[in-house]
């Protein structure tokens, strides 16, 4: 039987480089602090929290000013590595603050693919969450690169965020996005567009209605939504897609008035009824 919201032990919530950053390059240290206060004290609610945050390549930018991600995969490897140890620090402190340490989980697909490191990777997953410690995970994107004979590469931290879900057996994965939620039509076209309320099954027509770019700093867009949902659909899992610029919106997902028979909703902000 599936669960509510309410009642979900184990979260996933997936945080993307456009709501932890200004669209001028800055760090956006309120929704930082905010989104760390709200998952600490949902631990406090003895909730069992994973953060998959992106960021490292937007992170990293900012830290080397620099203005555009060059296109080498070398220097976006050498971006990554210096934005994920600064996003880390950032986390750590906030975290700290409310008194819970933080653990980095870099992954790649192979180590996800492959029976025995996946195994590894979920003993270190419970042993993190049984001490009290917060997952922090990212693509490792230091080493993941396009290659076809050793497939590393997830490609997106949606897609990375469903597949953690699975993997620790998670009920429910909250996404934070810069967008409310999922829209008959382009609200940018459409101010008046409606969203949809609850998604049972990804259609190909839904597909057809996601197409479209992402944002300029994250690689995410409402088709890697979808594919993570639909993941999460064939998986049994739950989840919420939801605008991150208040992480406070957290309390409201997690709050859901009633019981919902779905796996996979769209929350258009205040409360779930
Ligand atoms: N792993 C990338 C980063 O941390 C982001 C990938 C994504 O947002 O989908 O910059």
């Amino acid at each position: 039987m599936r669960k509510s919201l309410h009642s979900c032990k184990r979260i996933v919530v997936k945080v993307g480089t456009s709501t932890l950053m200004h669209s001028n390059g800055n760090v956006n240290l309120r929704t930082i602090e905010k989104l760390t206060r709200v998952l600490s004290e949902l631990r406090n609610e003895e909730k069992e929290v994973v953060l998959v945050s992106s960021g490292a390549i937007g992170v990293g930018l900012r830290k080397l000013q620099l203005e555009t991600r060059p296109t080498s995969i070398p220097e976006q490897q050498a971006i990554a590595a210096v934005g994920q140890s600064e996003l880390m620090h950032i986390y750590s402190k906030l975290f700290g603050e409310y008194g819970y340490p933080v653990g980095q989980i870099l992954l790649t697909r192979d180590v996800t693919d492959y029976p025995t490191s996946r195994e590894n990777v979920i003993n270190t997953f419970n042993t993190l969450l049984n001490q009290g410690i917060i997952p922090i995970v990212n693509e490792n994107d230091t080493v993941a690169v396009e290659e076809i004979e050793h497939i590393t590469k997830y490609g997106d931290n949606d897609r990375l965020s469903a597949i953690v879900a699975k993997l620790i057996n998670a009920e429910l994965l909250i996404m934070l996005s810069d967008i409310d939620g999922f829209y008959h039509e382009n609200p940018l076209l459409n101010p008046a567009a409606a969203m949809f309320d609850e998604v049972h099954e990804v259609t190909d027509e839904l597909l057809q209605l996601a197409g479209g770019k992402g944002s300029e700093f994250g690689t995410g867009g409402m088709l890697t939504k979808l594919a993570a949902a639909d993941y999460c659909l064939k998986n049994d899992r739950q989840m919420v897609l939801a605008n991150g610029d208040d992480p406070d919106i957290i309390y409201d997902i997690i709050a859901g008035k009633k019981n919902r028979d779905v796996v996979y909703q769209f929350k258009t902000g205040g409360i779930l009824s």
